[in-house]
C-alpha cells in the first residue's frame, strides 16, 4: 500500500513527501482509512509507531474537502503533556503542507492572551487539558463548533489524573463528532472510559504491548550506591549519538545531569521544575544534537520524538510495564535500531522479571568487572561485601574498573 491509494488532497501528499515518509506504517495502513469513513476508532498503539499521522493526516483530509467557512476550531486533541501537545502540533502543520490549516496549542506555562487570541481563527487546537478547562472556565472559550475529538495517549492521561478535566472538556463538545482515542496500554479504566466516549468504535491494535523490535534489551545488575560510576562507565564504552536517561525523581534529574555535565558531556535535563521556556529550550537542543544526553523524568518525556535517540537508559527502573514500554518507545522509531538499558539493584530483579515476560522480551544481562551486586545484597552495599572502587585507605577510586566482561551496547 502506498499514500497514493488513499487519493489525499495534493497538498496533503506535498506535506508528506516534505517529512520523508514513503509507505504508511501499518496504524496508519489500518486506521486512515476507518477515519475517512467516519467511524469512531480506538487505537492500541505506542508512541513510535506513526500514530500521529495516523489521525492527523485524515483529519486534515476531511478539513480540506469540507468548505464550511464556519469561525472556530473543528478539531480537539487532548494531550497529557504540554511537549507532546507542541510536537503533535508541529505534526499537523508539516504533514498539511502549503495548506491554509491553522493549528494552535493550549498548554499552560505561558500566557493565556495569544491562545484566546488565536483559538476561534484555528481549525485544529492541541490542548493540554488543565489549561483548556481553564480558558473553558473563564468563559474565554468555546468548543461549540468541534466535530472532531482526539484523546492521544489516554492511559498517561487517566494516569495524571485528567479524567475529571476531560469529562468537563467533554461535557461543552457536541453529541455529534468523530471521536478517536489512541493508548499505548488498555487496562479496564480506559476501557470503561471508552465504553462511555466512543459510538461503535472500530479497534485497530498495533504491537499491543511488546515493544518496538528494533531495541535490544540490556541489563547491569547492581547496587544505588554504584549506579553513577556504573553509568560513567557505560558511557564511556557505548557509541551513543543521543542518549535519554530517566530518572525517578527532578532532583535527581536535576542532579545527575549536572554532575555529567562536570564530566565533560553535553547534557541537558527536563523535569517538571523547569519553565516551559527552559523545558523548550532543552528539548529543542537535544533534537538538533546540541546534547548528546538528556536526562529526564518520566512526566515530562513521554510522547517526545527525536528520531536521533540511540540509547534509553532506566538509572532508575519504572514502576509499571506501561512506563517501561513508553521510555523504551523513545528509541528505535520508526524502524530504527535502538538500546535500552536498565540499571537494576537486586530488589527490582522480579519486576524486570515481569517486565519480559509481559511484554514477551528478553532483556539480555550484562556486566562490567567490578560493578556486580552480591546476590544477598537489598540495593545497598551490605556489611561484608567488598567495594572494588574503595581503596585500603577508604577513599573511592575514580579509576575506571579493569575489565569488562561484555561490552556495552
Ligand atoms: P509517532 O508514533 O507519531 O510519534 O511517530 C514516530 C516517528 O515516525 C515520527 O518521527 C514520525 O515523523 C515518523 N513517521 C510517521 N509516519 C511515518 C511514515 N509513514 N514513514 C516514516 N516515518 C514516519
Amino acid at each position: 500500500m502506498s499514500f497514493a491509494d488513499f487519493s489525499f488532497d495534493r497538498r496533503i501528499n506535498a506535506g508528506i513527501k516534505s517529512c520523508g515518509y514513503e509507505t504508511p506504517t501499518p496504524i496508519q495502513h489500518k486506521t486512515i482509512p476507518l477515519i475517512l469513513q467516519g467511524h469512531d476508532v480506538m487505537g492500541l498503539a505506542q508512541t513510535g509507531t506513526g500514530k500521529t499521522a495516523a489521525f492527523a493526516l485524515p483529519i486534515l483530509q476531511k478539513l480540506l474537502s469540507d468548505h464550511s467557512s464556519q469561525r472556530g476550531p473543528r478539531v480537539l486533541v487532548l494531550a497529557p503533556t504540554r511537549e507532546l501537545a507542541i510536537q503533535i502540533n508541529d505534526s499537523f502543520e508539516s504533514l498539511a503542507g502549503h495548506a491554509d490549516i491553522r493549528t494552535n496549542v493550549v498548554i499552560g506555562g505561558v500566557g493565556m492572551g495569544p491562545q484566546i487570541k488565536a483559538f476561534d481563527s484555528s481549525q485544529v487546537i492541541v490542548a493540554c487539558p488543565g489549561r483548556l478547562v481553564r480558558l473553558l472556565a473563564k468563559g474565554s472559550v468555546n468548543l461549540k463548533t468541534v466535530d472532531t475529538l482526539v484523546l492521544d495517549e489516554a492511559d498517561r492521561m487517566l494516569d495524571m489524573g485528567f479524567m475529571p478535566d476531560i469529562k468537563r472538556i467533554i461535557a461543552k463538545l457536541p453529541a455529534k463528532r468523530q471521536n478517536l482515542l489512541f493508548s499505548a496500554t488498555m487496562p479496564n479504566s480506559i476501557l470503561a472510559f471508552a465504553k462511555r466516549i466512543l459510538v461503535n468504535p472500530q479497534m485497530v491494535r498495533i504491537n499491543a504491548t511488546s515493544p518496538v523490535s528494533s531495541v535490544k534489551h540490556l541489563f547491569y545488575k547492581t547496587q544505588s550506591s554504584q549506579k553513577s560510576l556504573l553509568l560513567d562507565d557505560i558511557l564511556s564504552r557505548s557509541e551513543h549519538q543521543s542518549m535519554l536517561i530517566f530518572t525517578r525523581t527532578k532532583h535527581k534529574a536535576k542532579s545527575l545531569s549536572r554532575q555529567l555535565a562536570n564530566s565533560g558531556h553535553d547534557t541537558t535535563s527536563l523535569q517538571g521544575n523547569m519553565s516551559q521556556g527552559e523545558r523548550e529550550k532543552a528539548l529543542t537542543g537535544f533534537r538538533e544534537g546540541r546534547y548528546s544526553i538528556m536526562v529526564a523524568t518520566d512526566i515530562v518525556a513521554r510522547g517526545i520524538d527525536c528520531d536521533r535517540i540511540t540509547h534509553v537508559i532506566n538509572y532508575d527502573m519504572p514502576n509499571t510495564v506501561e512506563t517501561y514500554t513508553h521510555r523504551i518507545g523513545r528509541t528505535g522509531r520508526a524502524g530504527r535500531s535502538g538500546n535500552a538499558i536498565s540499571l537494576v539493584t537486586q530488589d527490582e530483579i522480579p519486576q524486570l522479571r515481569a517486565i519480559e515476560r509481559i511484554m514477551d522480551v528478553s532483556i539480555e544481562q550484562n556486566s562490567i568487572c567490578g560493578f556486580e551486586a552480591p546476590e544477598n545484597s537489598r540495593g545497598k552495599l551490605t556489611e561484608n561485601a567488598v567495594d572494588p572502587l574503595r581503596k585500603a585507605d577508604g577513599r573511592r577510586r575514580r579509576r575506571k574498573p579493569r575489565r569488562a566482561m561484555a561490552s556495552a551496547a
